[in-house]
């Protein structure tokens, strides 16, 4: 059946109900019915999409809730001309500059994700690649630190890796996962990004992963691209059997080359986030930036639609909800944070353990 047939009414909702089932049953999608899913129109089959999405979540996932944040640990000035990005040198934005963060600088941001019952801070950084050199030495110099300190665990997204040792350099300072988004479908990837390549990015999570981090890989959607690129992208990750993967949808930057695209509805939206969980069962599914500005009162139905992670904290150059506001929504949907007990439980004897987790977080 041609996807350009659209499900509707009481037959779409028996047919998205038969692939939920299927997936719930531990049966993978199909291309073709990926390629359905992604298509569809009809709210009703949408919120049949949704509750399949859900289900899926929860079985794998559980009512714990991934909570990640990020630190902007080196900003502005990127020589790479992604459309989307207001730090590319290649647009006039008003996105802050500076240089990489300091040992305090890195200790604050850990707090704050601990006192936001955080899991993971991930420090992000603003360049097209990094080399063996000087700044990789301060780079795994801030990592060991974060690692020592333990409240939450060292994740980090700092371009992408040509060297085998950069990624092993990164291990051996304590990293535990690596962040490198695929961005978009290979197809439409030329249409954002012309400086770097679909397959640079695929070559820096193989050696992220041979390494032995975790890989953190997703999108954003809302860039122009199909439903069809939605589709390549959801399928192109599965391939690459992630642990973690974030969906952002733009949030238009003004002076980017993308500042006047359209809001996705947030239907659309909320459609995109089952469709990738049921395509993608096992990872992580974490929403990232733009879930405020475009799901607005909405927000919850992202758990609703199989969402197992979010993103707290302020994004690198724009403003989240306070913290405080998710943690609500999470406790109002019978939701809890995950915490790791690998990183968050004491440190061996002879390492210096820093504050201790558990005593910077608030009582659950
Ligand atoms: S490589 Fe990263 S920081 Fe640089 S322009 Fe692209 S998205 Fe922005």
């Amino acid at each position: 059946m041609d996807c350009s047939q659209r499900w509707a009414g009481a037959d779409g909702c028996r047919e998205v109900a038969d692939i939920g089932r299927q997936v719930l049953d531990g049966q993978p999608l199909t291309r073709h019915q990926a390629s359905r899913l992604f298509a569809l129109e009809d709210p009703e089959a949408i919120a049949e999409a949704m509750v399949w999405g859900q289900r899926v979540a929860r079985l794998r996932h559980g009512r714990r809730i991934h909570l990640c944040s990020i630190v902007n640990a080196k900003a502005g000035g990127c020589p790479e001309d992604c459309r989307f990005c207001a730090q590319s040198a290649f647009h006039d934005t008003a996105a802050p500059r500076h240089g990489f963060i300091d040992s305090a600088e890195v200790r604050q941001a850990a707090q704050e994700a601990a006192a936001n019952r955080v899991n993971a801070l991930s420090l992000v950084a603003a360049w097209p690649e990094l080399r063996e050199g000087p700044v990789l030495d301060e780079v795994c110099a801030r990592v060991a630190e974060l690692a020592a300190q333990r409240p939450v665990r060292p994740d980090a997204s700092l371009g992408m890796i040509r060297q085998p040792r950069v990624a092993a350099r990164l291990r051996e300072a304590g990293l535990a996962c690596y962040h490198h988004n695929l961005e978009t479908s290979r197809g439409y990837f030329p249409r954002i990004c012309t400086t770097h390549t679909f397959d640079d990015r695929l070559r820096t999570l193989r050696h992220a992963r041979e390494a032995g981090l975790r890989i953190c890989s997703g999108g954003i959607i809302g860039m122009g691209e199909s439903r069809a690129d939605r589709c390549d992208l959801a399928w192109a990750l599965r391939e690459l059997g992630l642990d973690l993967v974030p969906l952002n949808f733009l949030n238009p930057i003004p002076g980017t080359p993308m500042a006047g695209l359209p809001p996705l509805p947030p239907l659309e939206i909320l459609l995109t986030i089952a469709a990738f969980r049921l395509v993608l069962p096992d990872p992580q599914l974490i929403i990232a930036a733009g879930r405020t500005v475009h799901l607005r009162d909405l927000q919850c139905l992202m758990f609703l639609a199989g969402a197992s992670g979010l993103m707290v904290g302020n994004y690198l150059t724009t403003a989240n909800q306070p913290a405080g506001r998710d943690l609500q929504m999470l406790q109002d949907l019978g939701l809890e944070p995950f915490l790791e007990a690998a990183v968050h439980e004491p440190a061996p004897p002879g390492k210096d353990p820093g504050p201790p987790a558990e005593a910077s977080r608030p009582p659950p």
